[in-house]
């Protein structure tokens, strides 16, 4: 494995890190660099910048609108922009443009990915429900067909930002003497259609991103099926196959290290500063190993890739090792603030509002990072999930 950058590769990350330093507004990576939510209309607001950048989706093909990036120069935009502290791409970038790029018909392309693009549309994943999270084929909302409509009935949780989406793409069953796996279909829905209603779920952190969405007699066009009836499954697991591609976030996590650091570089324990304590500096370089030995992981799995070999478990070790660092991160930078980090005040998350602070400016919205945090180990697929899928991958069972 080669891990040096070619002397083309090096050109285009100073050109990235150049874009990023001018381009990249203040307030939106100060957001984003405090581990604060960045609002819908400041998405929109940057993603608009990318778009004019011709940078808004390096995973798509060039034809339909990506960068024509090599993996290498992916790989290391997904680490500048992490490092810049940029927003993440959203799921209409990252999940369903891939599936409608793959399976959708021309009608469906030609009218969704450029609206993508442009963040015209703002699209949530309506995949799990109640009693159907890791055993998503259990899914029981219904689509029936009448003339030239399906009239969907059932509900849907968890649904991340589902209340700033204009469509969500759903999955419903279409056929329920089916195998499960058999009798699902991919709906594409607008959310303003009659019968859908939105309730917020408030989070530990005590911020609004989850929601549950209810549908009730919702009438979907037959033409906003993507690919054929009761085949859903099969694009379903394609998309979460490029749900889980980069989720090692090391870029994240490295930046997270740095914050941790300079966070509480002025606390002393007793007379000890903190940063010298034999306790802090234990769990710091475990912490710091271990990432970097993900990243480690993450080059051999790009490698591989590159090489054109398949794909082992590798984006289910990544998911498991990933998210549990950036949460011993997170926990670490708490407890190391003590009584500073313990308070939150989820009404004054807004920069603006930081005279409402209690305590130095930096642990601002630490505690309510860390608890929205804790669902990384279950978003994307559990965790224990990812487990069993790599020993049914390496053992066999
Ligand atoms: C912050 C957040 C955002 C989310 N956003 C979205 C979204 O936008 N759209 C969407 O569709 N979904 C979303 N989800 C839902 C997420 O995909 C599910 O929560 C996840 O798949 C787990 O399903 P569940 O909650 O039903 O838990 P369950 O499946 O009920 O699992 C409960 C526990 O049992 C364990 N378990 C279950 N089965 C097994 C097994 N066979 N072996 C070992 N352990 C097992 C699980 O790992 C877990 O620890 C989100 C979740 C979170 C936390």
């Amino acid at each position: 494995m080669n891990l040096a950058f070619s002397s083309k590769d090096l050109l285009f990350q100073q050109e990235l890190q150049a874009f990023l330093a001018e381009s990249l507004p203040d307030d939106i990576r100060e957001r984003c660099a405090r581990g604060l939510i960045v609002g819908n209309e400041d998405l929109i607001r940057w993603q608009r910048i990318l778009y004019d950048r011709g940078w808004m989706a390096p995973n798509w093909p060039v034809e339909y609108g990506g960068t024509g990036w090599t993996l290498t120069q992916k790989y290391i935009a997904a680490r500048e922009f992490a490092a810049a502290c940029a927003p993440l791409p959203t799921f209409g970038i990252t999940m369903l443009g891939p599936v409608l790029i793959a399976f959708g018909n021309a009608e469906q392309k030609a009218f969704y990915l450029p609206r993508i693009l442009k963040s015209e549309d703002v699209w949530c994943q309506g995949y799990s429900e109640p009693g159907a999270g890791s055993d998503l084929a259990n899914l029981k909302t219904r689509a029936v067909r009448e003339a030239d409509d399906y009239l969907v009935n059932g509900q849907k949780i968890w649904t991340s930002y589902a209340h700033w989406a204009n469509r969500m793409f759903c999955l419903v069953r279409t056929d329920a003497a089916a195998k499960p796996q058999k009798g699902i279909s991919f709906l594409l829905i607008d959310m303003d259609t009659p019968g859908i209603e939105i309730k917020p779920i408030i989070g530990l952190d005590m911020g609004h991103t989850l929601n549950e969405v209810f549908l009730s007699d919702v009438r979907v066009p037959v033409k906003n099926r993507v690919g054929e009836e009761n085949k859903g499954w099969t694009y379903a697991k394609y998309l979460l196959q490029k749900e889980r591609s980069f989720v090692a976030r090391v870029a994240q996590s490295r930046h997270l290290v740095q914050r941790l650091k300079s966070s509480v570089s002025e606390k002393k324990v007793g007379a000890v500063p903190l940063l010298g304590s034999a306790e802090f500096r234990r769990r710091m370089a475990r912490l710091e190993i271990d990432l970097q030995a993900l990243e480690y992981t993450e080059l051999r799995y790009l490698s591989k890739e590159l090489q054109g070999e398949p794909v082992g478990p590798e984006p289910s070790i990544l998911k498991i090792r990933g998210s549990e660092i950036q949460q011993g991160l997170k926990q670490l930078l708490v407890e190391s603030l003590g009584m500073y980090g313990v308070p939150y005040e989820n009404d004054s998350m807004k920069l603006s509002d930081s005279y409402m602070e209690v305590g130095p400016d930096h642990r601002h919205g630490i505690l309510a990072e860390h608890l929205y945090g804790r669902g990384a180990t279950i978003f994307g697929g559990s965790n224990e999930i990812q487990r069993n899928i790599i020993s049914r991958m390496l053992l066999g069972t």
